[in-house]
């Protein structure tokens, strides 16, 4: 056995201590080799005026021990406060989200009895890097920013899992159809990390399709892997249609630091009534145990809990009544829950699947090692515009005048992504919002940062109102622009 390791526990608001305190009991009578420390996190200290959600002692804990269990907490209505999970997440460096989507049938409700997902969702980049702008009257942006080192991390932590734990395939669901750059980078990523690992299988799916595939057949994805939206969504898909929202747990981890918690809620209906089943921060402390290197704890907590399930000792919210189902034998609260775990310390389940966990199968990961950079050659620039004048050919003829000169010229104007001007169709409908595109006039010959600064002083100096603008790259050769539809 390990020497005792430092946790981390917060027992956070509504059922969360309950839950928490049964969670704790299991896995210490499991033989867990832990030493607790414990902080206060959620609603009291947002009201005490932490807008994270946290005071900085907790925080000083967490750099100290880095294994977080986490129970859920109360998010305060109202503004000026920030999520906990984001804040800890985005601080901690933690950008992988493993989720383990399972079905227990018979004993747990569910119209897909076989399905044994797990997503692996990509967790710190994204749309969710929070930088969004209002650029006119009528168009906002967020931008949506994918990394190599981000995608590289997050799937091959997908492999990496997916061998350490016996499974067979790794899926990954992009839009690389029409993001082109940005989930294509994330597919091509994909598809280099993969070769790597000949022992496993891998495909990819429009995430579309993807998404109606997994609903529908689940039990032919095993391990999937997504960029951070997908993966919010499909993640929640995944445990819901498992039929165990309330079973589920995950782990968010990063290089130095790991956070394991439930999926759902603090449910503060249910508070201080014993009712709460605690079954999902415990899964999510069985992943602790995995990934804090007590293996065979974490085993003998992830056994005996499904021989519970399986007796038909069940929380009110898995228990079935009547003759109907026969799987449901005694409705118990949160304590006797966790009695009942405890008291079957040791057993294997006998008709589910009983897990085993190889000894040190917590993943490291190797550093990543960045590419040496690509020649890159400024070729051109897009200038976003705000104009009112709604009609295109005007607007062109306009900024044309205007902006030609210097080495640059016009090539197509857009709006929202469809080209506009030359020649663009009348029943396009246009927003207030234009990008006018201007490449180098000799073909091949790059331009400087000043020829742009030229170019801004001349729209300025014709009145138009510029909003910003994206520079034309090329690297080592390649064209790093997305082409305008009917460009
Ligand atoms: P919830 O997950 O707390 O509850 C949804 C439903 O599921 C409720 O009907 C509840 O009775 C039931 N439920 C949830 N967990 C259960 C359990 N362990 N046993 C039995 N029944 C359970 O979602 P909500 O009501 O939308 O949110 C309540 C609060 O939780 C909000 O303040 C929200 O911000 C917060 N929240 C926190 C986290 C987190 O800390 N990670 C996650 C989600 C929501």
């Amino acid at each position: 056995m390990a020497n005792k390791v430092p946790i981390t526990v917060a027992h956070g608001d509504g059922i969360g201590p309950e839950i928490m305190d049964a969670s704790l009991r299991i896995i210490q009578a499991a033989g867990a080799d832990i030493d607790i420390e414990t902080i206060e996190i959620g609603e009291k200290a947002y009201l005490a005026g932490h807008t994270s959600g946290m005071a900085p002692e907790a925080w000083d804990s967490l750099r100290r021990t880095r294994v977080f269990f986490k129970a859920p907490i109360t998010t305060p209505q109202g503004g000026g406060y920030k999520s906990l999970n984001v804040t800890a997440r985005k601080s901690l460096g933690l950008y992988a989200n493993v989720r383990p989507c399972v079905s227990y049938y018979p004993f747990v409700a569910t119209k897909h009895p076989k399905m044994d997902i797990v997503i692996v969702r990509e967790n710190e980049e994204d749309l969710y890097a929070g930088i969004e702008h209002r650029q006119t009257d009528e168009v906002y942006q967020c931008l949506k920013l994918i990394s190599r080192p981000g995608s590289e991390k997050i799937i091959r932590y997908a492999f990496e899992y997916a061998r350490a734990n016996n499974r067979r395939k790794v899926t990954a669901f992009t839009k690389d159809n029409i993001m082109k750059m940005t989930d294509g980078l994330f597919h091509k990523v994909f598809d280099e990390v993969a070769a790597e690992y000949p022992d496993l299988q891998n495909e990819h799916w429009i995430v579309d399709i993807g998404s109606a595939k997994m609903a529908d057949t689940p039990e032919d994805f095993d391990v999937i892997v997504l960029p951070n939206l997908y993966g919010d969504i499909l993640s929640d898909v995944a445990a819901q249609i498992a039929g165990s929202v309330g079973l589920a747990g995950s782990a968010n981890i990063g290089e130095g630091a790991a956070m394991f918690e439930a999926i759902h809620g603090s449910a503060p209906r249910r508070a201080g009534q014993n009712l709460a089943n605690p079954s999902g921060l415990l899964l999510g402390g069985v992943m602790m145990l995995v990934h804090i290197g007590q293996s065979q704890v974490a085993e003998r907590v992830h056994n005996a809990w499904l021989r519970t399930i399986e007796d038909g000792i069940h929380t009110y919210d898995v228990y079935r009544r009547g003759v109907e189902t026969g799987v449901s034998k005694q409705e118990v609260g949160t304590r006797e829950f966790a009695d009942a775990v405890i008291a079957r310390m040791g057993k294997q389940p006998e008709t589910l699947k009983p897990v085993s966990y190889a000894e040190g199968s917590g993943i490291k990961l190797a550093t990543y090692t960045p590419r040496p950079p690509a020649k890159r050659e400024l070729v051109g620039v897009d200038v976003f515009l705000y104009s009112n004048d709604r009609d295109p050919n005007r607007l062109g003829d306009a900024i044309k005048a205007a902006g030609d000169g210097d080495g640059l010229a016009l090539t197509m104007i857009n709006n929202r992504g469809q080209r506009v001007y030359p020649n663009g169709l009348p029943e396009t409908f246009c927003s207030d919002h234009w990008r006018c595109r201007y490449f180098a006039t000799q073909p091949g010959k790059p331009i400087t940062p000043t020829q742009i600064v030229n170019l801004l002083n001349r729209v300025q100096a014709a009145g138009f109102d510029f909003i910003k603008t994206e520079n034309l790259y090329l690297f080592d050769g390649e064209p790093a622009y997305s082409v305008g539809q009917g460009e």
